[in-house]
């Protein structure tokens, strides 16, 4: 009995999201003292199979097909099943992602598994047990949940769990998984990027602003400092709604949710449904010009000042460091 972990690529290549996966599911495979087998789906070059070893992939198997160069829902989540059962994996692994999202149920109901969407921290193990912590209420909470199912499926939620660097030399097999004609009823035709910034959902650094900021005009200095940090924008849902800013940035309970290592809220009120998609973010500072505004309560680092003065301020500081 292996665990098995699914290995999401965008465009041929692997990001750290699913580094991440491989790093966690290691550590569960140890927990039970057995082995970690990695599957791709997609064309992935024998070199970036191989460097899933670095993180602890015993046994890689992929599958490489032109039809499944894009992620198609159905058809990845029956080769997953078909892996799991090939492999005897009674865990299944794989990131909480938009794919991954989209994928664990339909796994789940594939092997009559129990699946917990959402992980956080490695299972508890304790008395026969297999608990799992998970963000329930899009953050708000954390719930443990127990599976008690044979075989059990857990995605993670992504920048829950550092990247850990092992030394395995992976055997690198080719899988053969069969697919039926349904399985293609819905594919990705075309991927248009809306632009080459850093996607939100994998920012390890995001810097956000709300209303506040008066009007789009004054985008520009966030652009800026998200430009200087190597970081995302975002922003709150009443300025996506303005047409201040794509809805592609608006994040919260109706937005994306996100959990990157640093979150910057500039004009942001904090509104319970805003952090319900921030909350979990490793590091929050908050810049409000009202000590009183309900983001302090949830900050690590607070600066109770105007915007416009704090952020130019901000801005040299980091160019300073960076000479
Ligand atoms: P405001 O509430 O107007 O706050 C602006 C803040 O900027 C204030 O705190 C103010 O003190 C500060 N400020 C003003 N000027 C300056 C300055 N010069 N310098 C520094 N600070 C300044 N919201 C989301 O964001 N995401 C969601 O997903 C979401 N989903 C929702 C779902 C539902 C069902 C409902 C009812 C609401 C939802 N909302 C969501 C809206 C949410 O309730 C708030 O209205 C919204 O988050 C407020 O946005 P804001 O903080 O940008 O604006």
């Amino acid at each position: 009995m292996s665990v098995l972990v699914y290995v999401e690529n965008a465009d041929g290549k692997f990001k750290k999201s699913t580094f991440e996966v491989v790093s966690y599911a290691k550590e569960v495979a140890n927990q039970l003292g057995t082995s970690l087998t990695a599957l791709s789906i997609g064309n992935v070059d024998d070199a970036s199979l191989a460097e899933l070893g670095k993180y602890g992939a015993q046994k890689v198997l992929f599958v490489n097909n032109d039809k499944l160069k894009s992620f198609v829902n159905q058809a990845y989540a029956s080769i997953v099943a078909q892996a799991a059962k090939a492999e005897g994996s009674k865990i299944v692994v794989l990131a909480a992602s938009f794919s991954g999202k989209g994928l664990a149920p339909r796994i789940a109901v594939k092997l009559e598994a129990g699946l917990v969407d959402g992980a956080v921290e490695l299972p508890e193990l304790g008395g026969g047990k297999f608990i799992v912590k998970k963000t329930a209420f899009s953050g708000k909470a954390f719930a443990h949940v127990e599976l008690t199912s044979d075989v059990k499926i857990i995605s993670l939620v992504p920048n829950s769990f550092k990247v850990v660097e092992r030394a395995e030399s992976p055997a690198i097999e080719a899988f053969s998984a069969s697919t039926a004609e349904n399985d293609f009823s819905i594919m990705i035709k075309d991927i248009v990027r809306a632009s080459d910034k850093i996607s939100l959902p994998d920012a390890e650094l995001v810097v956000s602003a709300g209303r506040g900021l008066k009007g789009p005009e004054n985008w520009g200095m966030i652009e800026e400092l998200a430009n200087l940090l190597g970081a995302a924008t975002a922003c709150s849902k009443p300025v996506s709604d303005a047409g201040w800013r794509p809805h592609s940035e608006h994040v919260g309970q109706t937005g994306i949710a996100i959990s990157p290592n640093l979150y910057i809220a500039i004009g942001i009120s904090g509104a319970i449904q805003h952090l319900a998609g921030v909350s979990s973010s490793k590091v929050i500072v908050v810049i409000n010009k009202d000590p009183e505004a309900p983001f302090f309560k949830v900050a690590d680092y607070g600066i109770v000042g105007d915007a416009f003065e704090v952020v130019p301020k901000i801005i040299e500081a980091v160019k300073k460091l960076k000479d």
